[in-house]
């Protein structure tokens, strides 16, 4: 299947764990998680895989990989249930990340269901099907070759190319409308995708030992991202054309949607595009049904094979009892993925209810078949430690005295408030001349923002703002 004859023009990339640009900039304050960090008894390691503290939610987590991994999980959810801040996202992040590494991670926010042109329950079985991966082994031609100096175009913009000893890369990586492809040597491929680089990510080539290392992210260019413009990372010198046996992680959703808008090509999208010759522009449930047809005969014939991932639907109790209902059937189906959910809410009116109250604005029916864990709250010396991950992974030079800041700000406050202070006042820094945030910048920007909790005690003295 899908084995090209001519000559490809580029390695293709596999898509990042998520499709969008919006989806990945969602994961990206996430990136200093490398998964639940459990010893192989499932017992939380003190700061493992980038987790600080939070040990008896990412020892239930573990627990749930068991499950997951032991097919024991079907039909059930996992709920999250803690202060904002408290690191749901991160949990859920890191149970896709225990599951394998090429795991599809489909995050959500339960009030993304409420769109003036798509159903409810569509956003939720999209969803649902850019949580299933789909590994399908394909032979092409494929580039290797030396690593060539920057031409004066590349050199001139910074977010392309590579050079002989030090270069910084953005990788393009696979969107919802198709593949982004890039000419690389075959083994710095294999080290971008070891490396887990999502579309944004910065990334580092060591020209003569090919290393690849993940040196920041580049959100403006995420979100900027154009798929139908020209390629960033230019071709090797010296390439030599070889037939190889390459992996393509594609989702199910990516299927529907190349589906209900064939493009004619020799690149894998296009060909798994059109799969179905429906001449459709719309994912129907039929349409869904005729790629599961297709996809189960690969399936069969060994050239491809299902990774079940996780949609993660976070502040739940903004779904309503239709969704619920929808989503207690979605639970049912045999090619689910792993669900996790996540809310701050104790007990509330149920939406589109006008007396059922249940606790987290969830039905029992669904709530019975959640595993509820909870997240806690963070020290001082805790909050220390995230900012200092944070701040490597974003390659910020703190000065002396400024974490102990931040750490007491995020114990006054939240943790996520810390966090936020840390780019402006490195933009601050920047501003000022200097390479390191100093306290002053901290300081500075505590007056230029509040905290949650300030900003509802000032409005709250009312008088303050009229
Ligand atoms: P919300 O309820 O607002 O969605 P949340 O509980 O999902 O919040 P996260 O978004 O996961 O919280 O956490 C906020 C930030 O703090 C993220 O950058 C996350 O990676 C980081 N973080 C949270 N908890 C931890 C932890 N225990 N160790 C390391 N980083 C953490």
């Amino acid at each position: 299947m899908a084995s090209t004859s001519t000559p490809v023009a580029h390695n293709a990339l596999p898509p990042p764990a998520v499709s969008s640009a919006g989806r990945s900039s969602r994961i990206a304050p996430h990136s200093h998680i490398k998964g639940l960090g459990l010893t192989p008894e499932g017992l939380a390691t003190t700061d493992g895989a980038g987790f600080v503290g939070q040990t008896t939610a990412r020892e239930a987590c573990g627990v749930i990989v068991d499950l997951i991994k032991s097919r024991k999980f079907s039909g059930r959810a996992l709920l999250l249930a803690g202060a904002p801040g408290t690191g749901k996202t991160a949990l859920a992040l890191a149970v896709a990340q225990e599951l394998g590494a090429k795991v599809p991670f489909c995050p959500m926010v339960g009030s993304e269901v409420y769109s003036a042109e798509v159903k409810k329950t569509e956003v939720l079985a999209e969803a649902f099907r850019r949580a299933i991966g789909l590994r399908i082994k394909e032979t092409k031609e494929v580039y290797e070759g030396e690593i060539t100096e920057l031409t004066p175009a590349e050199a001139e913009n910074p977010l392309s190319g590579y050079g002989k000893t030090v270069s910084h890369v953005v990788v393009g990586l696979k969107t919802v409308k198709g593949t982004k492809q890039l000419r690389l040597d075959p083994t710095i491929y294999e080290a971008i995708l070891k490396e887990k680089v999502v579309v944004g990510d910065v990334i580092y080539i060591e020209a003569n030992t090919g290393a690849v290392k993940r040196v920041g992210r580049s959100d403006a260019y995420a979100s900027s991202f154009d798929l139908e413009s020209e390629t960033y990372v230019p071709l090797p010198k010296g390439d030599v054309h070889k037939r190889k046996e390459l992996v393509q992680d594609v989702t199910l959703g990516d299927l529907d949607s190349a589906n209900a808008r064939p493009q004619g090509g020799q690149d894998i999208m296009s060909v798994m595009g059109s799969l179905v010759k429906s001449g459709r522009t719309e994912v129907t449930d039929k349409l869904r049904r005729e790629v599961n047809k297709i996809v189960k005969g690969y399936v069969d014939q060994g050239v491809a094979e299902v990774v079940p991932g996780v949609v993660f639907i976070d502040e739940v109790h903004m779904l309503d009892i239709e969704c619920f209902t929808y989503l207690n059937a979605l639970l049912e189906s045999p090619m689910a993925p792993t669900v996790i959910f996540a809310t701050n809410r104790g007990n509330s009116l149920v939406r589109g209810t006008s007396d059922i109250v249940s606790p987290h604005g969830i039905p029992v029916d669904l709530l019975d078949r959640c595993m509820i864990v909870k997240t806690e709250g963070y020290t001082r010396e805790q909050v220390g430690k995230v900012v200092h991950l944070r701040a490597i992974v974003e390659g910020l030079k703190l000065g002396p005295g400024v974490l102990d800041k931040l750490a007491a700000e995020g114990e006054k406050t939240s943790l996520r408030y810390a966090l936020q202070l840390l780019t402006p006042a490195s933009i601050l820094a920047g501003l000022a001349g200097r390479m390191q945030i100093e306290v002053e910048d901290i300081g500075e920007m505590n007056e230029l923002f509040l905290d949650a909790k300030t900003s509802a005690a000032v409005i709250g003295e009312g008088s303050n703002f009229l």
